[in-house]
C-alpha cells in the first residue's frame, strides 16, 4: 500500500476497540476520506481506467472512485466475537454484503441493549451496494437489519424462505415490513446476478433449517461461504447438507474459503439433530412432574425436536415469551415446524393439566430480566410458578456477560424446588456448529487456495487455521485477519493492506442508536462504580450570592441519612470554594461549576475514597 494513502491516518483513531477511549463518536465519519477504501494508491486524477461519479450519502461532496481490480473481503464484525456477523466483498465498482447480525453487549456497557457494526463505510459507498445476501435466520446474522438498512441506501436482501420469514417478524416490531426489499431465493435452483458478482446456494445443516453457504463468482475467482453449518446425516424437519454439490463446487476451483470457526476446538462431529432429540426423550421420559425448557426463539430445530418429544410421551405443549411464540408461528405458516393443530395451549389451559402431561417451552436461558423464565423463577409469573417436582431444563450455553444473571435464575430455581438440567449437548455453541473433522471434510471438498477462518473469536479462528496447516496447507494462504482489516486477492496472490476500515462497536440502547457513545458510556460506568452526588446552588442574579443553603441530592455514593455529617460538611466546603472563586465583578457561572466539579470532588475522594461523579447546578433567582 502506498505510504502516502491519505485514508490510513484518519482511521488510525478507529482501529479496532482496544479500550473504550477507541470508541468513536458518530460525527467523526464525515471528517473521513469518502469514497473507496479500497482504492490503494492510485491517485484520484488518474485517466488509465473508467472512473465514476457517485454521489456522496449525504450529498455534500461527489466522490471521485476509480475501479480496481482486484476483490477486497472485509469483516465489519464476527471476527472478534461470536455474533455481529458481516462480511463485505468489494470488487471494482460493487459491494456485495454476506449477513447483517447483532450480538450481546459486553459487561462493560451498563444499559446496552445489542452491539451492532459501524456501517460508515457503507453509508458513504451505499450507491455501490449491489445487495444483501442472508446465510440464514439466527439474529447474530439478521438482527442488525432494522437498525442499519435505512442508512445504508435500503438494498434489497435476498434469503432463503425461512430466514426471509424470521426477519419479516422481527421487522415488523419496527414497523418497517412493507418499506424493506426481499427476495426470498430457492437455493436449488437460483443463481443471483449482484453487479459484477454471480451468487450461487447450497444447503447446509445448522440447527436452523434453511441455512444455504454461498458460492460467489468474481472475476478473480469463486469465494465460497460456508455460513454457520455442520454435517448431519439425520437432521430434523430439513434436508441432508448437500455434499454432492459442495464437492461439485470445489471440483470447479474456489479462490477463497471463508469457513465457520466456532466450533474448530472442538473434536470429532458435532451432534447430529436425531441425537438431541433421542437423548431429549431420554430426559423427558425421567421426568415425573412439569417440565420447564428454555431455548432460544430462534432455535427452530430444537423446538422441533422438543414437540416431537412432547408428542411422543404423550404430554402436551405449552408456549411462554413473545419472541418463542412468534418465531414459532412463522416457522409453523412457512411449513418449517410440525405441528398437530391445536396441539399447543395457551397458558391459561395448560395450568390445569396435571403435571406429568405438561412441557412449558419458553424464552430465558440468558437469565434475561423480562423473560418468561426469570419471572417463573421468581415466582412472579402468572400461570406457572416453580415448585418441587419440576425439571427445568436449560438448553443452551451462557453467552459471556450474562452469567451473573444466569446464576441468579439457577439459584432461583433451585431454591424453589426444581431440578434443574444444564444440558450441555443441546448448547447451540457447539451443536450447531462443525467440530474438526467435519471443517477438514469441508476444506477438503472445496480444495480452496486461500483460506479465511470466520465467526469467533481470534483463539477459535486460529484452532481453525491450525486444522487447515494439519491438512498441508501453506501458511502464505491462511489468512487469520480481524474486523475492519482488508484482504485483497487476485488469481494467484493473497493480501492484507495496512488501512482499515473503521469497526467501532455501535451500540443499541431502547430507541436509540450509536448514540450512546464513549462518552455516555464512560458516565454510566462513573455512576456504577461511584453514584452521582448533585449540588444545586441556588444564587441572586443581581448579587451574585448564594441565597439558601446549597441543596445536595446523591444516589449510589452514601447513605444521605447516615451521612449527615458528610453531607453538612459538603455544604460547607461548597460555600468555601464559591466565596474562594467568586467576585461582585466575575460570576462566571460555567467556571464556577467547573471549580465546584473538581474540589467538590477531591474532597469527597478525601472524605471517602470514592469517586462519585458530581454534578453541579446552578439555578440564577
Ligand atoms: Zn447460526
Ligand atoms: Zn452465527
Amino acid at each position: 500500500m502506498d505510504k502516502n494513502e491519505q485514508g490510513s491516518n484518519s482511521q488510525k483513531t478507529m482501529v479496532f476497540h482496544a479500550s473504550l477511549d477507541d470508541f468513536q463518536p458518530r460525527a467523526k465519519s464525515t471528517q473521513r476520506r469518502k469514497g473507496s477504501f479500497f482504492a490503494k494508491g492510485q491517485k484520484p486524477n488518474s485517466n488509465h481506467s473508467p472512473r465514476r461519479q457517485l454521489n456522496s450519502s449525504n450529498g455534500e461532496q461527489q466522490v471521485t472512485f476509480k475501479a480496481s481490480k482486484t476483490l477486497k473481503i472485509c469483516h465489519l464484525g464476527g471476527l472478534e466475537e461470536v455474533g455481529r456477523n458481516m462480511a463485505l466483498l468489494e470488487f471494482g465498482n460493487d459491494i456485495l454484503i454476506v449477513d447483517a447480525g447483532f450480538s450481546f453487549p459486553s459487561d462493560d456497557m451498563p444499559g446496552v441493549d445489542y452491539v451492532i457494526q459501524d456501517v460508515t463505510y457503507l453509508q458513504d459507498n451505499r450507491a455501490r451496494i449491489k445487495g444483501i445476501v442472508l446465510t440464514h435466520g439466527h439474529m447474530d446474522h439478521i438482527g442488525a437489519i432494522p437498525y442499519i438498512i435505512e442508512k445504508i441506501g435500503n438494498p434489497t436482501i435476498y434469503g432463503t424462505n425461512l430466514t426471509i420469514g424470521l426477519l419479516k417478524e422481527k421487522l415488523d416490531e419496527f414497523g418497517m415490513r412493507g418499506k424493506v426489499k426481499t427476495v426470498v431465493i430457492n437455493p436449488e435452483e437460483d443463481k443471483l446476478t449482484l453487479g459484477i458478482f454471480k451468487v450461487g446456494f447450497f444447503r447446509v445443516n445448522h440447527n436452523i433449517p434453511d441455512t444455504v453457504g454461498l458460492v460467489i463468482e468474481t472475476p478473480v475467482g469463486k469465494v465460497v461461504h460456508t455460513a454457520d453449518f455442520k454435517f448431519d446425516l439425520t437432521p430434523i424437519n430439513e434436508p441432508v447438507v448437500d455434499l454432492g454439490k459442495i464437492a461439485e463446487i470445489g471440483e470447479s476451483g474456489v479462490l477463497a474459503l471463508l469457513m465457520d470457526s466456532t466450533g474448530a476446538r472442538n473434536p470429532g462431529y458435532a451432534i447430529s439433530e436425531a441425537e438431541i432429540k433421542a437423548n431429549l426423550k431420554d430426559l423427558f421420559a425421567r421426568s415425573k412432574g412439569r417440565i420447564f425448557i428454555a431455548s432460544f426463539s430462534t432455535l427452530i430445530s430444537r423446538i422441533q425436536e422438543i414437540i416431537d418429544v412432547t408428542i411422543e410421551l404423550n404430554r402436551r405443549l405449552t408456549v411462554t415469551g413473545r419472541s418463542m411464540i412468534s418465531a414459532i408461528e412463522v416457522a409453523n405458516k412457512l411449513g418449517y415446524l410440525e405441528v398437530p393443530e391445536n396441539f399447543i395451549l395457551t397458558a391459561q389451559k395448560a395450568s390445569h393439566l396435571p403435571d406429568d402431561k405438561l412441557v412449558i417451552l419458553s424464552t430465558g436461558t440468558q437469565g434475561e430480566d423480562a423473560s418468561a423464565l426469570t419471572k417463573m423463577s421468581r415466582g412472579e409469573h402468572k400461570f406457572f410458578k416453580i415448585r418441587k417436582g419440576d425439571t427445568v431444563v436449560l438448553s443452551s450455553s451462557i453467552i459471556p456477560g450474562n452469567e451473573a444473571r444466569v446464576v441468579e435464575v439457577y439459584d432461583n430455581l433451585l431454591r424453589a424446588g426444581a431440578k434443574v438440567i444444564d444440558y450441555k449437548q443441546m448448547d447451540i455453541h457447539t451443536s450447531g456448529h462443525a467440530h474438526q473433522e467435519e471443517l477438514k471434510t469441508m476444506i477438503r471438498l472445496l480444495n480452496p487456495k486461500f483460506f479465511i477462518p470466520v465467526h469467533g473469536n481470534r483463539y477459535m479462528r486460529e484452532a481453525n487455521a491450525e486444522l487447515a496447516r494439519s491438512l498441508g496447507m501453506e501458511e502464505g494462504n491462511i489468512l487469520v485477519v480481524d474486523d475492519g482489516e482488508v484482504i485483497e486477492l487476485t488469481e494467484t496472490k493473497a493480501e492484507v493492506l495496512k488501512a482499515r476500515i473503521p469497526t467501532s462497536f455501535v451500540m443499541v440502547d431502547g430507541l436509540g442508536v450509536g448514540d450512546v457513545g464513549n462518552i455516555v458510556l464512560r458516565d454510566r460506568q462513573a455512576m456504577a462504580e461511584g453514584g452521582i452526588f448533585v449540588v444545586i446552588l441556588t444564587i441572586d442574579h443581581r448579587t451574585g450570592q448564594i441565597i439558601t443553603s446549597p441543596d445536595i441530592i446523591s444516589r449510589g455514593f452514601v447513605y444521605m441519612r447516615a451521612a449527615e455529617d458528610l453531607i453538612h460538611r459538603a455544604r460547607q466546603t461548597v460555600r468555601e470554594i464559591f466565596k474562594r472563586h467568586v467576585s461582585r465583578e466575575n460570576v462566571d457561572l460555567q467556571f464556577i461549576k467547573t471549580v465546584i466539579r473538581e474540589e467538590m470532588g477531591e474532597f469527597l475522594y478525601e472524605e471517602t475514597k470514592r469517586r462519585p461523579m458530581v454534578i453541579p447546578v446552578i439555578i440564577e433567582v
